[in-house]
């Protein structure tokens, strides 16, 4: 496939490195590693290898920047002034930031525009206004005599960010942009396949004035850089955006500090499609549910349980949308799905495309990868795929439905159904019929529920998972609070 020809943004055109403490600056062991063009297979860039020692570097900043210094004195609300500077930032350098995302991860380019950087601007205008609403209150105390007792939330302190490579820049700023809100420092790793956004980010956050320290960006790979952050006793809090297999391997390395741990991790959401349903809707989101992104989202659509009765129409329907898709560099201007992220991400999919065919279920759209020298699948459906599957019961992050049917049901055992699953993290229901909506809500363990939308993403809900989908939340007031500690104060009046 072929890449339109564009002018390499100027993040490309220099050694990329760390940000510690204000300075750009190379990694202590000088070790570098290619970036790679997933829709093109060629090196973009390299990247600093950061290790402990710069780990420790960006620590140290980060707890300066807290402690001491404009940060630590800084008025809330000129907190909410600099995240709305950086918003504006981001939109006037949305083109170049959206290139780079897309160059990184091949998603297509109006997408990684209106979704990636629009995101991550709007992120940073929502969290803004926390910065002056993050409130103790005054408690009715019943100890004997005169008392004045009341909250106070202060950050966290220092923060570690660790982030994924599907959403790169959003990702950043969704745990950035809180943990400034709260007043915290932090220091950030994004994933080792996809630093440039982020990179670019640490330079508009230095333009715009965040003083040194605020924000430290460490790139490198997630058993060094990440494992370091992670177990350093200076950070207080780590949130991590990841694997469930890495978030679990998280917990134990934090526990030398007992810091803070926030976690969002796999899924393997349901979505249920009932015979009264819209199903022109329902079928037009169940195929966006799971082929957005190339499926590479915690929160795809990826086991749809339809009922007996329109299965044929449904199914026909997703796997029409799957085979009209357009595959193709995300440089392409028509292009609605870009490659996965990686070579060995093509292989780990494609091998649970034949773990699905070997254990009996029947491929009905895709099912292959594509020659070339990018890493692009075929969106792909599977019918007769059945609860204990490995494809139905592990996270395949990639563009790759499971269908199921059920019949005569009750919303009971369907629930059941949707929860048999180690994750938690995201469903939807297509019905007209409110009882049903309802009482599937209820049933359903996830952090999310959505009844006839496609995607409802608002940086006012909270997002996150039950059971091994995560701990904690991200967005609203809860999101924002994640980033403090709260503190109780007692005055004797007496
Ligand atoms: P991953 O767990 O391999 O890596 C995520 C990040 O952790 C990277 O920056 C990586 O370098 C780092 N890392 C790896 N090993 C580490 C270690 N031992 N210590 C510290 N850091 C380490 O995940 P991935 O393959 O980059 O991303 C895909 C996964 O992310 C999927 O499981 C997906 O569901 C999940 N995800 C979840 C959400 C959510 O909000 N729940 C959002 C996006 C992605």
């Amino acid at each position: 496939m072929n890449t339109p020809h564009t002018a390499m943004p100027p993040l490309l055109q220099q050694p990329l490195r760390l940000l510690i403490d204000g300075q750009w600056v190379g990694c202590a062991s000088g070790a570098r590693m290619d970036v790679i063009n997933p829709s093109t297979g060629e090196v973009l860039a390299q990247e600093a290898l950061g290790g402990a020692a710069d780990i420790h570097q960006a620590v140290q900043a980060a707890r300066r920047a807290l402690e001491a210094g404009p940060w630590a004195r800084m008025r809330p609300a000129e907190r909410t002034r600099l995240l709305l500077k950086l918003a504006d930032a981001l939109d006037q350098h949305g083109d170049e930031l959206a290139l780079l995302e897309t160059l990184n991860t091949g998603k297509p380019l109006k997408v990684a525009r209106l979704f990636d950087v629009g995101h991550a601007a709007e992120c940073l205008r929502y969290n803004a206004g926390w910065a002056t609403k993050l409130n103790g209150e005054t408690r009715a105390v019943s100890l004997h005599g005169d008392w004045h007792a009341y909250t106070l939330r202060e950050p966290v302190g220092v923060v570690g960010l660790i982030v994924p490579w599907n959403v790169p820049l959003a990702m950043a700023v969704s745990k950035i942009a809180p943990a400034l809100a709260a007043g915290c420092t932090v220091v950030l790793k994004p994933a080792e396949l996809t630093p440039l956004t982020a990179l670019r980010l640490g330079e508009l956050i230095v333009a715009v004035g965040f003083p040194p320290g605020v924000v430290n960006i460490v790139t490198g790979l997630g058993t060094e850089a990440g494992q370091a952050l992670v177990a350093h006793p200076g950070v207080d809090k780590v949130s991590f955006t990841g694997s469930t297999a890495v978030g679990k391997a998280i917990l134990g390395s934090a526990a030398g500090n007992l810091k803070r741990v926030a976690l969002e991790l796999g899924g393997k959401s349901p979505v249920f499609i009932f015979p009264d349903a819209d199903l022109d809707r329902a079928i037009d989101a169940a195929a966006r549910g799971i082929f957005s992104n190339t499926g590479q989202v915690c929160a795809a659509g990826s086991r749809l349980f339809v009922h007996r009765s329109v299965a044929e129409r449904v199914v026909e329907g997703v796997a029409r949308r799957a085979r009209q898709l357009r595959v193709a560099p995300g440089l392409v201007a028509d292009a609605e799905i870009g490659p996965v992220i990686s070579a060995r991400q093509r292989e780990r999919v494609m091998a649970y495309v034949a773990s699905g065919r070997a254990e009996g279920a029947e491929v009905v759209a895709g099912g292959e990868a594509i020659d070339g020298a990018g890493y692009f699948i075929q969106p792909t459906v599977m019918v007769n795929t059945a609860p204990a599957m490995k494809v139905v019961r592990e996270e395949i992050f990639g563009p790759v439905l499971c269908v199921q049917q059920f019949d005569d049901d009750s919303l009971e055992q369907l629930a059941a159904r949707g929860n048999d699953t180690d994750f938690g993290l995201s469903s939807s229901i297509w019905t007209r019929d409110l009882r049903t909506a309802h009482q599937m809500v209820r049933r359903l363990k996830a952090g999310n529920v959505r009844v006839n939308a496609a995607a409802a993403l608002d940086f006012a809900m909270p997002f996150g998972g039950y059971k091994q989908s995560g701990w904690g939340r991200e967005n609203g007031r809860e999101g924002v609070e994640a980033y403090t500690e709260l503190k109780s104060v007692a005055i004797d009046l007496n």
